[in-house]
């Protein structure tokens, strides 16, 4: 393993996952898939407003071995959980029913037969490379390698976004998290060197390039170690408030506000009588929506550096309107910035998770440095730091 927690050779980490499969179930796989975490560069809290996201894969990533059964039965294996084989019954699937981690793929299963998909059993062995609870979507990758898997093996022909779709059910409704698209679809649909500019009301999308490298820049991802738990209501009621502050608006979500409106929209909330709470739910929203525009505007126009301070923007907004962020991610965000970086924020749900910062390559050491010293000084556990380098989408892997 790498620094990063990346194994160095992806072939031989495949040949292990085959290999620990066949120990397993007595026989080797059909095959073998892997789908990536990601980080969303900008438009945070936003796919659950039919907004603007653009996340890109991290080489990190979710391998699974995978066989088709004859019967009912669904054998579950993760080479991370200490925990043996997992076996459940897909004609006996609940939603909600408390399997732990076998429910991510187990919800995939659940949910290609509850659409009408022709799904029986299958034995499936797995290992990440994801860091779990650290905002970088391992639930994703877990659950869009297993609808791969299935679709190519059942030859059931849905698209990636059809996939993504299915995946986000199954944690939706069958995990019972209540997350937006944008997880589910970077792991289905990211492409090597690029961002994905996705508009989550109607799935469509734009693969951006996004060559740091060729520009003398980096994305680092702090990891702050802190688990979130989106679980824990946060999430939802954030969820809430931007709903009702749609309704209170009249409009089907808060996309459809323009940012040239949000002035005038925060004043008919305010005479509505509706709580700061959502009248700052609905600020971040619609800024973070047009941050993405800014966003591909820069990035279109080749301006990378330009992005920076869009991305400190953003957090500024997550913090204070939002207020989802923590202080390991503040104090992450602060230093880079102080330190050197071009702009930082944190991504993914917050409430701990991990952090990115853009910089100059030169600069990416020394800024490294301060944020860990700025930890240890803050009595914090040291953060994990690796490059966020853009890469591919899931795929069947040939061994
Ligand atoms: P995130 O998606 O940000 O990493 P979540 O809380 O959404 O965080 O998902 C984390 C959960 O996904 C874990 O608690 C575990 O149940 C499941 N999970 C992720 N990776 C693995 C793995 N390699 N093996 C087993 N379960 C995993
Ligand atoms: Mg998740």
């Amino acid at each position: 393993m790498s620094e990063s927690g990346i194994a160095v050779d992806t072939v031989a980490e495949e040949f292990r996952v085959a290999e620990e499969f066949r120990r397993l179930y007595g026989a080797g796989p059909e095959g073998v898939w892997a789908a990536p975490g990601r980080v969303n560069l900008i438009g945070e809290y936003t796919d659950f407003n039919d907004g603007f996201v653009m996340p890109l894969a991290l080489p990190h990533r979710a391998v699974a071995a995978v066989s088709r059964r004859t019967d009912q039965i669904l054998r579950l294996h993760s080479a991370d959980v200490a925990q043996g084989v997992v076996q459940l019954d897909i004609a006996a699937l609940e939603p909600r029913s408390d399997t732990g981690w076998a429910a991510y793929p187990a919800g995939v299963v659940w949910a290609l037969r509850a659409a009408g998909h022709p799904v029986t059993g299958a034995d499936i062995h797995l290992a990440s490379t994801v860091p779990t609870g650290a905002g970088l979507s391992s639930s994703a990758a877990l659950e869009v390698v297993t609808a791969l898997a299935l679709n190519d093996l059942y030859g059931l022909g849905l698209t990636r976004p059809e996939l993504a779709v299915l995946a986000q059910r199954a944690e939706n409704a069958f995990v019972g998290v209540p997350c937006g698209i944008m997880d589910q679809m970077a792991s289905a649909c990211c492409t090597d060197g690029h961002a994905l500019y996705l508009d989550t009301r109607d799935l469509s999308q734009r693969q951006v390039p996004f060559d740091l490298a060729a520009q003398g820049l980096r994305l680092l991802v702090v990891d702050t170690r802190v688990k979130h738990a989106l679980g824990d209501g946060a999430y939802a009621a954030r969820r809430a408030a931007c709903e009702t502050g749609a309704r209170a608006l009249g409009v089907r979500a808060l996309r459809d506000i323009p940012y040239a409106h949000l002035p005038a929209a925060l004043d008919r909330l305010a005479g509505a009588g509706q709580s700061e709470e959502v009248r700052r739910c609905v600020r971040h929203v619609v800024s973070d929506d047009h941050r993405v525009e800014r966003t591909i505007a820069l990035l279109d126009a080749g301006a990378l550096r330009a992005v920076g301070p869009v991305l400190t923007e953003g957090h500024a907004s997550l913090r204070d309107d939002l207020r989802v962020s923590c202080p390991e991610l503040d104090l992450a965000v602060t230093t880079a910035v102080t330190s050197g970086a071009l702009g930082a924020r944190m991504t993914g749900g917050g409430f701990g998770g991990s952090a990115i910062v853009l910089a100059e390559e030169p600069d990416t050491e020394a800024i490294t440095k301060a944020i860990t010293e700025a930890f240890t000084t803050s009595g914090f556990t040291p953060p994990r730091t690796f490059p966020a380098i853009p890469s591919t989408g899931a795929r069947q892997v040939r061994l």
